[in-house]
């Protein structure tokens, strides 16, 4: 299949998505609990991760979302961290770290690591891509989609490169908040600290 390349918001042909129909549809912000998607501070999780967002995932920004993962959106996914960065508070963290690509996804690029670095660009913060799905759990998260069920406590690993730092989780779709779960229960067990989490959209 080949993806048309024309902005999927304005249809201008030649662009993988103009800049301003990018920004037009972020400017939503949402600050929510990942356990269960209630506005943060959440009174069942006090304890909870909290997540930003700067749009929802639906109608044509799930069309951009869409080209930006699947149709060499490389582009795409830098100029969403770009505007995450420009329009979110920036965290007292020493490091952004993106979820991972699912072992044997054959992908090309992880968009969550390339929207890590269009906002590393803006806030100095580095990247570092510590994570690492754990052998078998390819099967039990659909990593952005639909089905991202349950996960088990070991689902993701991290390095210990991260030890004793503070940390910023960057993915790029928040659907059910497990992934980002995942990632944090990894980051503790490598004795880092999670202090947020931030996504390009929240499904609603
Ligand atoms: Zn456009
Ligand atoms: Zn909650």
């Amino acid at each position: 299949m080949v993806w048309p390349s024309s902005c999927p918001v304005c249809g201008r042909l030649a662009v993988r998505v103009c800049p301003d129909c990018l920004k037009s549809l972020s400017g939503l912000f949402f600050r929510f609990c990942a356990e269960c998607g209630h506005d943060a501070p959440c009174a069942l999780h006090p304890d909870g991760l909290i997540c930003r967002s700067i749009s929802t995932y639906g109608g044509v920004n799930r069309d951009v979302v869409h080209a930006m993962k699947y149709s060499n959106g490389r582009s795409i996914a830098l100029m969403m961290g770009e505007l995450m960065a420009k329009t979110l508070p920036r965290p007292d963290v020493d490091f952004l770290v993106p979820t991972p690509l699912h072992n044997h996804s054959g992908r090309e690029y992880n968009q969550a690591a390339l929207i890590a670095g269009g906002a590393s660009r803006v806030w100095k913060i580095p990247v570092e891509n510590c994570l690492r799905w754990a052998a078998g759990s390819r099967n039990q998260a659909s990593k952005g989609g639909r089905d991202e069920r349950e996960l088990p406590d070991d689902a993701m690993k991290s390095s210990d490169k991260i030890r004793g730092r503070r940390v910023l989780l960057v993915d790029d779709v928040c659907t059910t908040g497990n992934t980002l779960l995942a990632a944090r229960k990894a980051l503790s067990r490598a004795r880092a600290e999670t202090v947020g989490a931030m996504v390009w959209s929240r499904r609603i």
